[in-house]
């Protein structure tokens, strides 16, 4: 069960790079989005290395709203980068990431809010439309397809940054030891209840995207190799490809040479070592890949696997190995004491439904 909205804080997270135009803008639009939905707001932007202004129009809103944090990162990071700091410094119950350039309307926060009160624990975006260039539109399709097809973790579809996030996945998210971040993968990665929403993605307001095309090609090439060994494979299959050439070469060599005359002096063997210290090198390249798969996932040590919930587990403290049934159980008990015994030395304590303890707490049914 989620809080009523009004006990909730929300962390509205936005990476800005030179976007001064559009900030007091963004800023009345997220914060009225947010004070729309009844929750209470905090909103953390960081200013990756801009030099249009942006930072000193930042430090302006923070100076007027003390639900404002700027952090300044100490030069341009990239917006990935921008991203995990903001995460980083979100305190809030849920957070809502959006892009500063008005491409992410604010308002879909109401939509998504509903599906996190209805229990999920990622709501993302699914950009149906995309208004730029015909050329994007068709390697952002492209990309993404291409990605679903090969992850080894399903990555949505169409789904980029814009998403809300609740606080107990964006500390698993943190907590991934990757250095080359693609969040909308890492986010798939996680798992927890997730759902996707349709939504338009608007126009830039200024048709100038601060990502490069050589940005996006970084980031296409770290989702591709952070979340599949396809290409890999690719070299597997190359390899075995060659050893079936170097079979049917040997053959036909091997007969020309044996039953006819058309061999010429020399032919057969040069062909037979071309081809089999071929297939032999792509073999080599593919077994090599697979130690360095292996040592590349050892080094960034993502989890084996995430708890969601446990069931009949009482206390890690109780739940060791070499405990005898009985021992567990007294040892519960004794967990059940001590926190007794501190809700007694912590007086005046607040009962569960808010009420101080100072008033006679109203009996229950079982009472
Ligand atoms: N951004 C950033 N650092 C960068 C580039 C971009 O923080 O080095 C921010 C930018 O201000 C915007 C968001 O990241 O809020 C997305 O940038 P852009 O619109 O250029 O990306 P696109 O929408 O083309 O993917
Ligand atoms: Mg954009």
């Amino acid at each position: 069960m989620r809080p009523q909205l009004n006990d909730v804080l929300i962390t509205a997270v936005l990476p800005v790079y030179n976007e001064a135009a559009v900030i007091p803008e963004l800023f009345r639009r997220v914060s009225g989005a947010i004070q729309n939905s009844g929750a209470q707001q905090e909103i953390v932007f960081v200013d990756d290395g801009s030099n249009d202004g942006s930072g000193e129009l930042l430090d302006e809103l923070a100076a007027d709203h003390d639900f404002v944090r700027v952090i300044h990162l100490s030069r341009n990071f990239g917006h990935q980068a921008a991203v995990h700091a903001g995460l980083a410094h979100a305190t809030g119950d849920v957070t809502f990431l959006l892009d500063s350039d008005m491409q992410d309307a604010p308002e879909a926060l109401e939509r998504m809010l509903l599906q996190w009160q209805a229990g999920y624990d990622v709501v993302y975006a699914v950009r149906r439309e995309r208004p730029e260039q015909l050329w994007k539109r068709i390697l952002f399709a492209g990309f993404h397809r291409f990605l679903g097809a090969i992850s080894d973790t399903p990555v949505p579809t169409d789904a980029g940054n814009f998403s809300l996030i609740d606080a107990r996945v964006v500390d698993e998210i943190l907590r991934l030891g990757d250095r080359d971040r693609y969040l909308p993968g890492l986010r798939a990665w996680v798992g927890f209840k997730q759902i996707g929403i349709n939504v338009r993605r608007l126009p830039r307001y200024d048709q100038k995207p601060r990502v490069s095309i050589r940005g996006l090609w970084r980031l296409a090439k770290t989702a591709i190799f952070s979340f599949s060994t396809f290409p890999l494979f690719v070299f597997t299959l190359i390899g075995y490809a060659a050893l079936g050439v170097f079979a049917g070469l040997a053959c036909f060599t091997l007969f020309c040479k044996l039953f006819t005359s058309l061999a010429i002096p020399g032919w057969t063997s040069e062909v037979l070592t071309a081809s089999f210290f071929g297939a032999i090198n792509a073999l080599g390249i593919s077994m090599l890949g697979e130690y360095v798969v292996r040592i590349y996932d050892q080094v960034r040590g993502r989890p084996l696997y995430l708890v969601d919930r446990a069931v009949n587990l009482r206390g890690e403290r109780c739940e060791r190995r070499g405990l005898t049934l009985a021992e567990r159980d007294e040892c519960y008990e004794q967990l059940l004491r001590d926190a007794e015994e501190l809700v007694e030395m912590t007086e005046p304590a607040v009962h569960a439904d808010g009420q101080p303890a100072t008033e006679e707490p109203e009996r229950g049914a079982e009472g």
